[in-house]
């Protein structure tokens, strides 16, 4: 899963502020124009109490602004209507810009309340304007107008403006009529309330489980760390993450693996919350939604702005990869069970797998993090991150002193040198410790976007990435000071989110909803994964991994280890992906095989419709038997829990992981045949990152690389090809 969530979920976490009301726009920070320090935002100024105003302000304005670009008796235009709305509701995405921040970085109750409180409100604005039917009808106007004479006038990134403006309101059903439009809203608002309850359901039957362990005879193999937090916690196993993963890899206890796979693998499957007949509803009306606005499936439906554009493309990857990753997955999979025979285990079976990996992981390459982090010191590794893109790019980061809204909080001015000319590119906010009132996890956000104002002024972005480390222990200076030291995984992370920030900050867009992160789902992991690809080299590494203590650099063989160690079973987990990826197709591409026409009336009984769907179970182990391992297990199934697709954003876009790993292999493989630093290769790349969205991303790959990609370069970094 990533650890991306750059779009920050749009997580209805809207803002409110205190009650009260009584406050005038007096001395409310929000209503200020903020042109110190490049529009640095005045956190010692704003109190919790500025923000409700702020927003229904803000709506106000916006609502004002929409009225406007509609009421024009004007014919609509391009400016008069596609740009205009680009412009409109400035002062709602500053406040908001800085509340949704807040919110997951120093939620406090207070804020946490105001959210709620204010989520309804925010949300009735956003339909007012998608469902606006007289804004809807100039949109259309403009589109019918250049789409009948092939765009002609337009600029590209103004034909795809235009175009990702009309496809948001046909995929919001506006250009339905009659029968065909009140079906739509039946099918939204069931929709809604299933996806709703599918995640719930999942929430519930995983949140409930527990089962009690006997200390004297149920912790065989567990390590210290995990004893202490089963101590903790009453000796109550469970199937959280913490809880159900450590088990699963160190339990010796061979029965009480399989019972706690079993539980975890048959959550939803029937009972109080099971989600078979959710799922199949959620399905069949997904096609019902493509049916409706005449595509073959959901898939289609989905994937119109999406890098990969057809099932068949995606369907044609995933193929690719399977035939390409399985035989050396089956390798890795003997080479556990083998190991496991040693131990007298003849079968292997899926809750075996995690437990005898861990062992021959160990086995083979014997490293931990704790050999890793004294060369991690954080000050290094920001030294070694930063330092990347100042040799990459031509860009520095000069610390600013500015108020910030935690102490642990930091704040750069990103300065551009390129060429002999030195130009301001943005803020950078850097935030890397955890505290109780901060969501964990590790995400890049936007305060504010860049964009050509309409006075012409080119406004710079503002981001923030944000992480949790380990604090340092003391002071700088102290007898018993410790740095904050990084794992490999957490020095990854940071050069992930970094990846992210660097293509909001470099943006060169005219529009705001095009500019930065703004892209396709299965393109902007395409500059976060790039940048991990540096921490396995010597030549980046060489850069600032020394030990905080010694200074001592790495050693040569620690680094040989860590290489040897990245394709571990790297065959299986690709498969894994795989199985995950092709069963969301499936069920996303329902129409593709159907030969019962959709006909408006409702269908009651899914499986009527798609007799397929009659048993799920069946449905799933069809749908991945060609990435199955290990015999499946009856009565488990991945579906009835698979909340990335039935209650998140991910359906028909699981895939975009894989993606996107073709993408970030196949262009580091372009700078280390051309030099990790040249120029040439890093101005190209820049040229990828400026963009946004203003260029189909496909078209944007070839001139990066003046071809298209190919699934070689990950294939070589896997250890699948030589
Ligand atoms: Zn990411």
């Amino acid at each position: 899963m990533h650890r991306l969530n750059l779009t920050f979920a749009v997580i209805a976490l809207a803002l409110v502020s205190g009650c009260k009301n009584n406050d005038s726009s007096m001395n409310n920070p929000f209503f200020e124009n903020w042109s110190d320090n490049h529009g640095a935002i005045p956190f010692d100024k704003i109190k919790t109490e500025h923000y409700k105003p702020a927003v229904l302000k803000g709506i106000e304005l916006e609502d004002q602004e929409i009225a406007a670009i509609v009421n024009n008796p004007e014919k609509p235009t391009f400016q008069n209507t596609i740009e205009a709305l680009e412009y409109t509701g400035d002062l709602l995405g500053k406040v908001l810009g800085v509340a949704y921040n807040i919110v997951e970085c120093n939620g406090t109750d207070d804020m946490l309340a105001l959210a709620e409180e204010m989520q309804p409100i925010l949300s009735e604005h956003s339909l007012n304007i998608s469902l606006n039917e007289k804004l809807f009808q100039r949109v259309k106007s403009v589109w019918d107008e250049y789409n009948a004479k092939n765009f002609e006038g337009l600029t590209t990134e103004q034909q795809r403006l235009l175009k990702r403006r009309y496809d948001g309101y046909l995929k919001a059903g506006a250009t339905l009529q009659g029968e065909a439009r009140e079906r739509w809203r039946k099918v939204q608002s069931e929709m809604d309330s299933l996806t709703l309850a599918y995640g719930q359901n999942v929430q519930k039957a995983t949140g409930e489980w527990s089962y009690q362990l006997d200390p004297e005879k149920d912790l065989e193999g567990l390590p210290d760390f995990f004893r202490e937090t089963l101590k903790g916690n009453g000796y109550k196993l469970t199937l959280l993450a913490p809880s159900y993963r450590p088990f699963m890899q160190y339990s010796a206890r061979r029965d009480l693996r399989e019972m706690l796979y079993k539980a975890y693998n048959s959550r939803c499957t029937s009972g109080q919350y099971d989600n078979t007949d959710v799922l199949r509803r959620i399905a069949l009306l997904r096609q019902e939604k493509a049916d409706l606005l005449g595509f073959e499936s959901f898939a289609d439906l989905q994937l119109t702005n999406k890098m990969a554009k057809t099932p068949a493309a995606v369907n044609n990857l995933l193929g690719q990869l399977l035939e390409a990753y399985r035989p050396t997955a089956e390798k890795d999979v003997k080479e556990v069970a083998d190991l496991a025979k040693k131990d007298g285990v003849n079968d292997l079976k899926p809750w075996d797998y995690s437990y005898y990996c861990e062992k021959l992981k160990t086995a083979k390459y014997n490293f931990n993090d704790e050999q890793i982090k004294p060369y991690f010191a954080l000050e290094n590794v920001k030294k070694g991150v930063f330092g990347l893109a100042t040799r990459l790019y031509g860009v520095t980061f000069n610390k600013i002193d500015v108020p910030v809204y935690d102490k642990d909080v930091e704040c750069f001015e990103v300065w551009n040198h390129t060429e002999g000319d030195s130009t301001f590119i943005g803020l950078l906010y850097t935030d890397f410790f955890p505290r109780a009132t901060k969501r964990p996890g590790a995400w890049m956000t936007e305060f504010r976007d860049q964009k050509i104002d309409q006075n012409g002024e080119d406004i710079r972005p503002i981001v923030q990435i944000v992480m949790s480390f380990s604090k340092p222990i003391g002071n700088p200076g102290d007898k018993d000071y410790t740095p904050s030291l990084l794992t490999y995984d957490e020095a990854e992370t940071f050069l992930h989110e970094f990846g992210h920030s660097l293509h909001g900050l470099l943006t060169r867009c005219h529009y705001p909803s095009q500019s930065g992160t703004s892209v396709a789902r299965d393109f902007v992991e395409l500059p976060s994964q790039f940048n991990e690809n540096f921490l396995g080299k010597k030549e980046f590494l060489d850069t600032f991994a020394k030990n905080w203590q010694s200074g001592e650099a790495m050693p040569q063989e620690l680094i040989d280890r860590l290489h040897a160690a990245e394709t571990f079973q790297a065959g299986y987990a690709c498969l894994r992906q795989l199985s995950f990826g092709m069963l969301d197709m499936k069920f996303h591409t329902l129409g593709a095989n159907s030969n019962k026409p959709f006909d408006l009336s409702v269908v009651e009984n899914p499986a009527e419709r798609f007799p397929q769907l009659a048993n799920i179970e069946k449905f799933e182990k069809e749908a991945t038997a060609p990435t199955t391992l290990l015999s499946p297990v009856e009565g488990t199934m991945v579906c009835t829990s698979f909340t990335h697709i039935f209650s998140g954003g991910y359906a028909a876009g699981y895939y975009g992981y894989k993606w996107a790993e073709v993408l970030d292999a196949d262009a580091f493989a372009v700078f280390e045949k051309e030099g990790l630093d040249n120029p040439e290769t890093a101005k190209r790349f820049r040229h990828l990152l400026e963009s946004g969205d203003t260029v189909d991303p496909a078209e944007l790959y070839r001139q990066f690389k003046g071809a298209d990609p190919s699934i070689d370069a990950l294939m070589r970094r896997d250890g699948i090809i030589k």
